[in-house]
């Protein structure tokens, strides 16, 4: 793999995306390998010093051979003095950074599950699959309608899988309830004729449920796991998760996808 770089980003495009994320679109340059699905970029906005450390993002679209589409929401200052960037303007960026999601063998069904601002990767990941001729099965679920992925992202979900579920916990789109009120029964349906492979991103609630459900149901399952992070290089162990076989797991380095069996939930 090449080694990532630290490079600047200018910021194409930069827009409200729904009631809850940021839509950013960067140029990179021409020299920067493009992120395979899973890996992450991260972006840290140039003068300032408050907060020194980048913050960690997904990438949920390859646009062109030098423009990546990444998805966000506010949740502290680092995002927030993001927001406030405008097109034109350069970010620092370093990456892609860590280890993507494995493509499935052939004949192998892939079932996406995604729950709140986990999307961005797994529709890197269901373009991916659909341009190989996967049929994925996908499930979203967010808390309530303006949780869900932007409603452009959500039609290009659809289009790339052969079935879509949504739920949200206050029914306010798709089905009531949590997202694996749904994954759960389709995983264990007594008629599986089609070997699967199930990939997660998400709140870590989520994934410890669905890989809890990919267990009893022996299916392999990978999730994109997303902690707090501060170098983003493996130096500093800040995002490490417990293993299941003992020690701890770097999300930046190790990860950020793992087998969920490797995690001690
Ligand atoms: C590999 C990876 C990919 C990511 N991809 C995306 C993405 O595509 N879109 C997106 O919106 N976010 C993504 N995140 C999360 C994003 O990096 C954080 O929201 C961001 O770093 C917060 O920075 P901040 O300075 O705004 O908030 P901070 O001031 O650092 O934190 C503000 C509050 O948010 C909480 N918080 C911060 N980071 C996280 C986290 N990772 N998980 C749970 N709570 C957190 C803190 O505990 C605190 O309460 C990703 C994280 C990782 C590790």
């Amino acid at each position: 793999m090449p080694s990532p770089r630290l490079c600047n980003a200018t910021i194409l495009s930069h827009t409200a995306a729904g009631r809850q994320y940021y839509r950013l679109v960067l140029k990179i340059p021409g020299t920067v390998s493009l992120p395979l699905p899973g890996q992450f970029v991260m972006l840290r906005v140039t003068d300032t010093i408050d907060p020194l450390l980048a913050r960690p993002f997904g990438i949920s679209s390859v646009l062109t051979r030098t423009s990546i589409e990444i998805f966000y929401r506010v949740v502290g200052r680092g995002t927030m003095l993001l927001s406030r960037t405008r097109p034109g303007r350069t970010l620092d960026m370093l990456g892609p950074l860590g280890r993507g999601f494995p493509m499935p063998e052939k004949g192998i069904q892939p079932i996406l599950v995604t729950g709140g601002s986990g999307f961005p990767p797994l529709h890197l990941l269901a373009k991916a699959l659909k341009k190989q001729k996967y049929r994925s099965v996908i499930f979203i679920g967010a808390r309530d309608r303006s949780e869900l992925p932007p409603a452009g992202i959500l039609r290009s979900f659809k289009e790339q899988a052969s079935a879509l579920h949504i739920t949200t916990e206050d029914g306010s789109a798709g089905k009531k309830g949590l997202i694996t009120d749904l994954f759960a029964p389709y995983c264990s349906l007594p008629d599986r004729s089609v070997k699967a492979k199930i990939y997660a991103c998400g709140p870590t609630p989520m994934l410890k449920s669905v890989s809890t459900v990919a267990a009893e149901c022996s299916i392999p399952c990978f999730v994109s796991m997303e902690e707090r992070m501060a170098c983003g290089l493996g130096a500093c162990m800040g995002c490490s998760v417990r293993r299941r076989a003992g020690g701890y797991l770097r999300v930046c380095k190790e990860g950020p996808v793992f087998e969920a069996e490797e995690i001690a939930w």
